[in-house]
């Protein structure tokens, strides 16, 4: 078995209100239903959110044209806007403990890893005011002696950020700075389960001086105030994060009026392990990159493609590991892996354990649930002999789940690899540098980590191949992701025109 680190009771849990932020103002929502969120670690409520209709993401929306047409936002210099956004980062360190505190009861995750996370937030609210005085387009002075050309970047417009439930206060944090930077404005809807987080960061902005009008943040369902934000004619782009599923949804409601879309979706993302490799980093880098956050990852390294020569010994490692992980409650600081979203969540991981187990796979570590009595929590599990073309193999189970596969030639690796709908991300482990390097160039995801899994940085680009998704956050061009090209065309001195003689 794993550790477990039994949560102990909140003492007076008081249940945090809040309610919605539209065009400066915090408001209670045209129909005044409410949202509640129970901690999937405690069982008790702990947030209660004002729920927006139809309606209210329409007034947001509303705001946020309205901010963008006629508002000082756009308009003032680059060097205003990185201000601003500089004074949010040090608003969002001073509160660090608190935002780190909700995603940590509202997600279930450890607050260890909330604090960090946070810490990454501020550093790319930092790294957008950076980007956003040096946004800049093209000039050509070479078209001849009568033409001038320039390259304007604008800021594109109106844009909806929705984001989901695994790294609330990350996620948001990857889009919102630089479509602020690029003198766009927003509504925001976090995922319901989690929407504390992103409302403190509405506080913050609002006190940082962000303009009323400029960042809108709403709760509520997709289909009541998602689907508004992907189709509304007033909205110019859909910055999307979440599942494949509603990425395409996403889309298709944005084709009606043919938005810009930026898609991050799901992933099922390999770890290659080759016998010259480092194995004790592997080991721990596949605990870490299957367990981590539970699981719920989009970059979980859920697919261990190993070499059959060492399969059998890297199999009892990472189980040998697995046993010493820390299960349990979100707010011990010693805990690894926190809670499950939902019950039904658990439940559908446990379905496709079960499903594997069915089918010919084994159970070489974990495959249930945890049990504290309240809450919902899963063990770290491994499955071994799994087959490339079994549904945990190819499909996104998003828990802490490990489906070993095995290889024997670098080609059948990278086949393997290949063979799933998503491209998101890969780790490759040997200490050959062509053998990284082939399946570095051959594997078609949007960052392949060698010899180590799930760093990041924010000047390095983030997305993925295929069905996981369309377009890059973070990285140099993040804000430039945020604009409209327009060309201007200069002419100087005489023109000679289609009916003038030459
Ligand atoms: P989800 O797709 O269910 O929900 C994401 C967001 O979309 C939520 O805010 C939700 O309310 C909203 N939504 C739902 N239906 C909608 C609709 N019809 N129109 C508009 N909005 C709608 O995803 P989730 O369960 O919250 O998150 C888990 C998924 O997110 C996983 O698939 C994971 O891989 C993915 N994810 C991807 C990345 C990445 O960067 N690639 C990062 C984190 C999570």
């Amino acid at each position: 078995m794993t550790v477990l680190v039994k949560p102990q009771k909140l003492a007076d849990v008081k249940v945090r209100e809040f309610s919605m932020l539209i065009d400066g103002k915090w408001v209670e929502g045209v129909e005044a239903g409410t949202i509640e969120r129970v901690a999937p670690s405690h069982g008790v409520t702990v947030s209660r959110y004002k729920s927006a209709t139809k309606d209210d993401a329409h007034r947001a929306i509303a705001a946020a044209r309205k901010a963008f047409d006629t508002g000082h936002w756009p308009r003032m210099t680059a060097a205003e806007r990185a201000g601003v956004l500089l004074k949010a980062a040090d608003m969002i360190s001073a509160r660090a403990d608190e935002i780190a505190y909700l995603d940590a009861i509202e997600a279930g995750k450890p607050i260890t890893q909330t604090r960090g996370e946070i810490a990454g937030a501020v550093d790319i609210w930092r790294y957008a005011a950076a980007l956003a005085r040096d946004l800049h387009g093209e000039s050509y002075n070479t078209l001849g002696e009568g033409t001038l050309g320039v390259v304007l970047r604008e800021a594109i417009g109106v844009v909806s950020i929705i984001t989901p439930w695994n790294f609330p206060f990350l996620i948001v944090s990857q889009k919102l700075p630089f479509a602020l930077a690029a003198g766009c404005t927003a509504v925001v809807k976090p995922s319901e389960l989690t929407s504390g987080s992103t409302l403190l960061l509405g506080e913050i902005l609002m006190e940082a001086g962000v303009p009323a009008g400029v960042v809108n943040i709403i709760v509520g369902t997709g289909a009541e105030a998602g689907v508004p934000m992907t189709s509304h004619p007033d909205v110019d782009m859909v910055s999307f994060t979440g599942s494949t599923g509603v990425g395409r949804l996403t889309m298709a409601n944005a084709a009606q009026t043919l938005k810009k879309v930026s898609l991050e979706l799901g992933g099922k993302n390999p770890q290659i392990v080759f016998p010259d490799a480092d194995l004790d980093a592997f080991v721990d880098a596949a605990v870490f990159g299957g367990y981590f956050n539970a699981g719920e990852c989009c970059n979980a390294g859920s697919r261990l493609i190993v070499h059959r020569e060492i399969v059998k010994d890297v199999t009892a490692r990472i189980a040998a590991l697995s046993e010493k992980v820390r299960v349990g409650d979100p707010l011990d600081p010693s805990t690894q892996v926190g809670a499950i979203i939902t019950p039904q969540h658990l439940q559908k991981i446990q379905g496709y354990v079960s499903g594997a187990a069915g089918g010919g796979a084994t159970v070489a570590h974990g495959g249930s649930q945890i049990d504290f009595g309240f809450g919902q929590f899963m063990a770290p599990t491994i499955l071994s002999d799994v087959k490339p073309e079994m549904a945990v193999a190819r499909e996104e189970i998003f828990g802490p789940v490990l489906s070993v596969l095995t290889f024997g030639k670098t080609e059948e690796a990278i086949q393997i690899a290949n063979s799933v709908d998503y491209g998101l991300s890969a780790g490759v482990w040997s200490k050959d540098f062509d053998t990284c390097l082939t399946i570095g160039r051959r594997v078609r995801a949007g960052t392949i980590w060698m010899n180590t899994f799930m760093d990041g940085a924010s000047e390095l680009p983030f997305g993925g191949y295929r069905q996981s998704g369309l377009g890059r956050e973070l990285g140099r061009h993040a804000v430039e992701d945020y604009t409209e090209t327009k060309t201007l065309n200069m002419h100087i001195g005489a023109r000679t025109g289609w009916w003038m003689p030459r």
